[in-house]
């Protein structure tokens, strides 16, 4: 890498209506599936973390589930997790549709203005390779006098017209900063590392500060078995044996707990079913172990 060169790092939560093409954006922009498309809306029911990383910049994009009134307790809690991812990012990519013209539905609107305050607003016009070229003009100059966004950039996620001049201005509102993750574990096997991920995510939702900050996830096994399904075996790794107690719960009930909700969301991005073996270890001082650390992707210094 070039020593002289500015690295940039930070988080980009892709927003809009259910349907409007996220998924399809962030897949295309990452050239592969990570998150899971569908014609029908509201497939994404949570957060999914995909990240491109190049020699200058790593972008780590928060996959949000949809902003839609709240009519449902689901509902809810996804409009929830689309704030809080607005609530991690540096850049706030607004995505609506060509067809849509100037309007943008109000909830989507309110959710923007009251969270992005100090963030770069970019409002995307996606699927513009459904409506003729000039029709995408009166749109731009009403959003561009409405003095919201930072930026407006008309693409096809589908088509994969623009998206490196969408890259290209994501990267330019990104902070100066270290990449945030090993660019190789996610390269090379994004699925694996992804459920080590969400099986660490769930660890963070479900315990207090200082056990999942001693935790790793190492994934033993990551394999299809028959009709489609996926057998993940993977090891949860504690410094204490008090951790490890508290981590696996009376007769196992927080393991359970653990277990559920990260199957749940593997079985998001992957789009089938799954079975997930989990097992708590005990590795004192697992954080000093090279070896270790190398096959849970953390390896800064190789690069
Ligand atoms: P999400 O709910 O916002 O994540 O939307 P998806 O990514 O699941 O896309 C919803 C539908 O819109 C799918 O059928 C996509 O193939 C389609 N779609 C996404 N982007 C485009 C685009 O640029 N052009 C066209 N024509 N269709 C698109
Ligand atoms: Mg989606």
């Amino acid at each position: 890498m070039n020593q002289t060169s500015i690295h940039k790092a930070g988080y980009v939560a892709i927003v809009g209506e259910p349907n409007v093409g996220k998924s399809t954006l962030l897949n295309a922009l990452l050239e592969q599936k990570l998150s899971i498309v569908s014609a029908r809306p509201q497939t994404t029911r949570q957060r999914i973390l995909g990240i491109l990383s190049t020699d200058e910049a790593q972008v780590i994009f928060l996959d949000t589930p949809g902003l839609l009134e709240p009519k449902y307790l689901l509902h809810e809690k996804m409009v929830r997790s689309s704030l809080l991812a607005l609530e991690d990012a540096d850049v706030v990519l607004l995505l609506t549709e060509a067809s849509r013209g100037s309007h943008l539905p109000p909830v989507v609107e309110q959710a923007v203005k009251r969270t992005a305050a100090g963030k770069k607003l970019v409002l995307v016009i996606n699927k513009v390779d459904t409506v003729q070229r000039q029709a995408v003009l009166p749109a731009i100059d009403h959003f561009s006098h409405s003095g919201m966004f930072a930026d407006i950039i008309p693409i096809s996620a589908l088509k994969g017209e623009n998206l490196q001049e969408l890259l290209k201005t994501i990267v330019g509102y990104l902070p100066e900063h270290p990449a945030f993750y090993p660019a190789d574990s996610v390269t090379e096997q994004p699925e694996r590392f992804f459920a080590a991920e969400l099986i660490r995510e769930k660890i963070f939702e479900l315990f207090r500060e200082e056990v999942p900050y001693s935790t790793a996830v190492q994934i033993v096994e990551f394999k299809e078995r028959e009709l489609g399904k996926i057998y993940i075996n993977a090891d949860i790794i504690v410094e204490r044996d008090s951790q490890k107690g508290i981590l696996i719960g009376k007769g196992g009930s927080a393991l359970k707990r653990i277990g559920q909700r990260a199957r749940i969301a593997i079985e998001e991005m992957v789009g089938r079913p799954v079975f997930l073996d989990l097992h708590v270890k005990v590795r004192e001082k697992w954080r000093e172990d090279e070896g270790l650390l190398r096959r849970l992707g953390y390896s800064p210094e190789e690069k």
